[in-house]
């Protein structure tokens, strides 16, 4: 059975990797054999793009995290002086 579309298991290890990216640089092979991987398959190309996406969505959480924002409640009092 031959097929052109990348196999299953490279489409594992490379997701693996993308995210492993994100954590720490990858040795040299590593990159090379990623990178070769996602010129040849768009769904990890996709996966990359997303979870970058999504990793400054959680950058931005853990940057901007202060207690203002977990205090906002609806009912926000006003001045504490009634009319
Ligand atoms: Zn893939």
């Amino acid at each position: 059975m031959s097929t052109k579309r990348p196999a299953m298991n490279g489409c594992l290890q490379a997701t693996r990797r993308i995210s492993e990216a994100q954590e720490h640089d990858l040795p040299l092979w590593q990159r090379l054999t990623l990178r070769l991987h996602l010129a040849i398959c768009t769904d990890c190309r996709n996966f990359q793009k997303n979870s970058e996406a999504l990793r400054r969505i959680m950058q931005h959480y853990a940057e901007h995290d202060d207690a203002g924002f977990l205090a906002d409640s609806p009912e926000t009092p006003q001045d504490g002086r009634p009319e």
